[in-house]
């Protein structure tokens, strides 16, 4: 049988009700929920609050006071208390917190009673290097054990922690230790990448020479490369962590005090130190890790593929999951090491049945092709979810069918680091999915479409996504920069949260996010999204993965540049060019056809997977390209540069 294509299942406006074998056991099946929290969402919230332990009860739900929120105030608790000791004390110590699997094929199990102790360990570390509450640590690591412990001590302790994405450059360090003024940074003397060490040590002996701030240096031995060790500075884990005593009393933090600050993705500029705080937060993540995930605690395996240096490595790998006391699968390294088999690999050993990825991997996944994820038995899976991007409606059928074997729902969840927890999903045992939409807000979320004016827009209809009211985990506001967080967030529409993203919203309402209002395209007097192009194009059987930008055009102002990467077995041609034009026009309308399509091998991106098209555009304008910093892997734009000005697949086909 051949693929179906996306026009043909959208044409049949097909829809996946939740599949009877998942709805039978999941937590919820109907829409209560959001009528219950529509009705009264403070309440609905406080409601979700209590499930967790407080040392001292709120006295205001909420105190909202534009643009700065305040919520459960006057209550107390401690983040690690309620990720660990609730659970221990309960009488699930033995049970199993993270399965690691380092890169190399070591792996390491983690019960909650040892986990507990380690983090215990390492806040008495943290104490003995001077750390205090209310102080900030820098976390640079890869993915070990080491790194959610790290957060959980600062936790413990009443200290911020601000994780640095171990591929960051030491530029990026410094400017975040600094920023923030971190006094400790707790490191490791490599991380394992496709095989190879990164020096996260030596690199970040770079950056401390220029990060005053800094008093001591904590550093985690995992890959034994050479390291130089100051004196007076820098510690080894394996000498000061495990002497420790395993006591180690939670301190006591007003729901109010910070948690943590991460920096966002860097996809369309200057990253920003966005500000989480404590009972708000780990509130909404876990009531939304539960619903969106429909967590079982007792039998699912839980597997969050992201990196814990993004803001779903902090909310969906370490705080919600292990609020809900889930059994997590942690891994170190990449997709394709040793093998593209490995991610199949993990599910089927561990059995996971929840997993939880990003577009930009299953899209890789798609280029490979469908012989790896078949060998494996991933029958184990019940639940599929996704976060980072929109997911071009093939991806997501691919992913419902190659990985999910037709029986998972497929949850795409939007989200961002602002936002804290996860804001429009579906549901998966109530809400009947469409390939390409997030659905709807969650319970307790207010959402809306708006014009330039900030007038909503009438159902179905597109424009710019805003949030309409608080909720427990937004961000307090920009590390050191209230002005900038009136002005990004607060300022374009009266009121209102603006996300900076498009998004439309269909006859049945619901929302399909369109990307970044800064990469929407206008042709011919016609606002024409990213997405829409791009989800086209990838609609193609040939093609694996596409990015359009926007170039100026003397006719219709601006014309679409399109960049392809081909499946594996399909081979660049001017006649593939043509086809895939035509396609888009049939797919979309002639309007959207790419004037100019460039077949390359890769796409910049960001180190969080995410495509930068303002890169794109500067390569299709002949401009010099904006700021790099953030992007994986600079040479990648700088070759597509190269071959967009030397070759004619750069001009009109
Ligand atoms: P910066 O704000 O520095 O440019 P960033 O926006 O990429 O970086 P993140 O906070 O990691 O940083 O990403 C949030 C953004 O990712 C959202 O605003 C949206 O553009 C995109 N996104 C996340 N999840 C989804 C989704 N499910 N569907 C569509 N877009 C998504
Ligand atoms: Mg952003």
């Amino acid at each position: 049988m051949s693929e179906p294509t996306i026009e043909g299942l959208l044409a049949e406006d097909r829809r996946f009700p939740p599949p009877p074998g998942f709805k039978q056991d999941a937590l919820v099946v109907d829409t209560d929920l959001y009528a219950e929290a529509d009705n009264d969402y403070e309440g609905f919230w406080a409601r979700s609050a209590a499930a967790l332990d407080w040392s001292k009860e709120w006295d205001t739900i909420l105190d909202w006071d534009l643009p700065f929120a305040k919520w459960f105030v006057g209550g107390e608790l401690n983040v690690s208390q309620n990720c660990l000791d609730r659970h221990v004390d309960a009488g699930h110590g033995a049970q199993v917190a993270y399965h690691w699997e380092g890169e190399p094929g070591d792996t390491r199990t983690i019960t909650y009673a040892e986990l507990l102790d380690e983090v215990s360990r390492l806040a008495n570390a943290l104490k003995e290097l001077g750390v205090r509450k209310g102080d900030r640590v820098a976390i640079y690591l890869g993915m070990v054990p080491e790194l959610p412990m790290a957060m959980l001590a600062c936790a413990r302790v009443g200290a911020a922690h601000s994780v640095v994405f171990g591929g960051f450059s030491k530029d990026s360090l410094r400017d975040r230790i600094n920023d923030a003024e971190c006094t400790v940074l707790v490191t490791g003397d490599g991380a394992w990448r496709r095989g190879n060490v990164v020096p996260l040590k030596a690199t970040a002996d770079e950056a401390l020479a220029e990060t005053p701030s800094i008093g001591k240096v904590l550093v985690v031995r995992r890959t034994d490369n050479e390291v130089t060790m100051r004196d007076g500075r820098d510690v080894w884990y394996h000498d000061l962590v495990p002497q420790q005593s395993t006591e180690c009393a939670p301190e006591a933090m007003d729901s109010e005090d910070l948690l943590f600050i991460l920096y966002t993705s860097g996809t369309t500029g200057k990253p920003k130190g966005i500000m989480h705080t404590t009972g708000g937060y780990l509130t909404q993540v876990a009531f939304t890790h539960k619903h969106v995930f429909d967590l079982h605690p007792d039998t699912d395996v839980y597997w969050c593929a992201a990196d814990c240096g993004w803001v779903t490595g902090h909310s969906y790998i370490v705080y919600g999951p292990l609020a809900n006391r889930s059994t997590s699968v942690m891994y170190e390294g990449t997709p394709d090491f040793p093998d593209k088999e490995r991610f199949w690999s993990i599910v089927e050993r561990y059995a996971v049945t929840i997993l939880y990825t990003a577009p930009t991997a299953i899209r890789t996944f798609m280029k490979w092709g469908t012989e790896f994820p078949q060998g494996h038995d991933l029958s184990s899976l019940r639940l599929l979810g996704t976060v980072g991007e929109p997911i071009n409606p093939e991806a997501w059928i691919w992913y419902w069918k190659h990985i999910g074997g037709e029986r998972c729902p497929v949850v795409d969840t939007w989200w961002q680091t602002e936002t804290g927890a996860i804001m429009i999903s579906p549901l998966p045992g109530a809400t009947t999915l469409k390939p390409g939409s997030a659905t709807f807000p969650m319970p307790g979320i207010g959402a809306d479409i708006v014009d330039e004016t900030g007038a909503p827009v009438s159902i179905p209809g597109g424009g710019y996504l805003v949030l309409t009211r608080p909720w427990p985990a937004m961000l307090r506001g920009i590390w050191g920069d209230p002005q900038r967080y009136r002005d990004t967030y607060w300022s374009e529409y009266a009121g209102k949260y603006f996300a900076g993203d498009g998004a439309k919203r269909d006859e049945d309402g619901y929302f399909w996010l369109l990307g970044r209002v800064d990469d929407i395209m206008l042709v011919s007097g016609h606002n024409i999204s990213t997405t829409e192009v791009e989800s086209a194009l990838v609609g193609h059987p040939a093609v694996a993965e596409a990015a359009v930008v926007g170039k100026s055009d003397p006719t219709s102002g601006q014309a679409i540049g399109a960049f392809v990467i081909l499946r594996a077995g399909h081979e660049p041609s001017d006649a593939l060019a043509l086809e895939l034009r035509d396609h888009v026009a049939q797919a979309i309308g002639p309007i959207a056809k790419p004037k100019t399509i460039l077949f390359t091998e890769e796409l910049p991106k960001t180190r969080s997977g995410k495509i930068m098209r303002r890169l794109l555009r500067n390569v299709a304008e002949d401009e010099a390209l904006g700021d790099t910093t953030t992007l994986a892997d600079p040479s990648v734009v700088e070759g597509i540069k190269q071959r967009y000005l030397s070759s004619s697949a750069g001009e009109e086909v």
